[in-house]
């Protein structure tokens, strides 16, 4: 019998971590992925839902169908992990042993811990686009939306796709244009940050696109409460940003059973992970991929498929016995979406920031530059995501390593 490797969440990280080992691995291991539902959310399709530029049938694939064959599935929830005895304890009561424990859970919403967000107007003048049918509850009412103050409220990090929200504004700019709305509507883009992003030359980029497009934007403002019915946010400091319709990024946190799993995870439910090697901190067979990670990089598709290639190999090594290898750089590549057939496109890694010129290498697709190749790409990521991202294949050209060459140092020209 070959070694026993339980992966834990079936998302973009447990299936594309499960088809690699497969093929890496073949039939010298048993492969098991543990996931509580059937439905697989493609995560960036949500942002065009709210527009009716995507709808959830074309966007939710069952789970199973994405795992090669030889891959066992189990869809049932996790309860707990039992590091000393090396068991997943499951919701139907029974246990899967591991010899390698792959946890793949993800982030999950929590809007719940902040004050008032899922009180009286959640879902009817509050939002998020963050779930489906928060999506879709929100395309409902922009519908019927033809005036007043849009506020896009970020309430803190971590988030998933840190730049989701900035692209939200930028498409709800669009997209109030195109109704013949826009001069009636006053859009906010309110963060805990101390800018418009995280990294000081995107920060500028992105600060200088909400000037443009006429974005207000509110920094530092760490929203404690939210007050549905009478159309407030409220931050720790006292501060107030009126609203008519808002659409806000709750909480996140790690999956609850990680918190019922002693020694797994920390505060938040996030799982300590050496960030080069992707193993837990809490004992050497156990490994993290995407979002579970506490690891400091953005909680993303691209940074997940980067890590996979990594992951892999240590357990392959772990398997044999041999040192590990520690080059994962925290790899992240996003496509920022900006409105009338555009977007950015962003590249980094632990130690290099956003920066300008081209990706891969120094012919390519502009960095930091808004054009019409990178809408096209964001577009067609959907494809690569369902057909070569979680079936576990490489790109040609493109490595999990960040590529250095085609950056610039100079900031971005407005
Ligand atoms: C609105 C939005 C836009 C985004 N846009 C982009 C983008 O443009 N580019 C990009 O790179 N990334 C984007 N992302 C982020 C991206 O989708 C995630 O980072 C990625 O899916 C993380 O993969 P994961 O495997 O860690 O988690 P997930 O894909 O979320 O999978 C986690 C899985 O674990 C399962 N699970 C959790 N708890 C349990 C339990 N107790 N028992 C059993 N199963 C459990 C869940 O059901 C889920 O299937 C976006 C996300 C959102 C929400």
């Amino acid at each position: 019998m070959g070694a026993r490797i339980v992966i834990l969440g079936g998302g973009t990280g447990g299936t594309l971590a499960a088809n690699r080992l497969r093929r890496v691995l073949h039939d010298d291991v048993q492969i098991v992925v543990v996931d509580q539902d059937d439905a697989h959310v493609y995560q960036p399709g949500l942002l065009f839902v709210p527009f009716g530029l995507a709808h959830l049938d074309e966007i939710v694939r069952p789970r199973q169908r994405q795992l090669h064959r030889g891959i066992g599935y189990r869809q049932v929830a996790v309860d707990r992990v039992d590091l000393d005895t090396e068991r997943v304890w499951l919701n139907d009561g029974t246990a899967l042993e591991y010899d390698v424990l792959v946890v793949a859970t993800g982030a999950v919403l929590v809007p719940e811990e902040t004050e008032g967000l899922t009180g009286p107007g959640w879902m009817e003048k509050v939002f998020t686009f963050y779930t489906p049918e928060g999506a879709t509850r929100l395309h409902d009412a922009l519908e019927w939306f033809d005036g007043g103050r849009l506020v896009v409220d970020v309430i803190d990090m971590p988030i998933k796709c840190p730049v989701a929200p900035l692209e939200f504004c930028f498409l709800a700019d669009w997209y109030l244009k195109e109704l013949g709305v826009r001069d009636r509507v006053e859009l906010t883009y309110v963060t805990p940050l101390d800018g418009a992003f995280t990294k000081p030359v995107a920060s500028a980029a992105l600060a200088g696109l909400l000037d443009e497009k006429g974005v207000e934007l509110v920094t530092e403002f760490n929203a404690g409460e939210v007050d549905g019915p009478g159309g407030r946010l409220i931050s720790y400091d006292g501060r107030e940003v009126a609203f008519d319709l808002a659409v806000v990024v709750p909480l996140h946190s790690g999956a609850p059973y990680v918190g019922r799993s002693p020694g797994l995870g920390d505060e938040l439910n996030f799982v300590p992970t050496d960030e080069h090697t992707l193993q837990a901190k809490a004992r050497s067979n156990v490994f993290v991929i995407g979002d579970a990670a506490n690891v400091p990089a953005s909680k993303a598709g691209s940074v997940t498929h980067f890590e996979g290639e990594v992951l892999v190999e240590n357990i392959r090594r772990f398997l044999a016995g041999r040192p590990l290898d520690a080059t994962y750089d925290g790899h992240a590549n996003c496509f920022i979406e900006t409105g009338f057939h555009k977007a950015l496109l962003i590249d980094f890694n632990y130690d290099t920031e956003p920066l300008p010129g081209h990706f891969p290498g120094t012919v390519g697709l502009p960095l930091l530059k808004e054009s019409h190749l990178n809408h096209l790409g964001k577009l067609m990521f959907q494809w690569f995501y369902w057909h070569s991202l979680l079936a576990g294949r490489d790109v040609p050209g493109i490595g999990s390593a960040m590529p250095e060459r085609g950056k610039h140092e100079e900031p971005a020209s407005s």
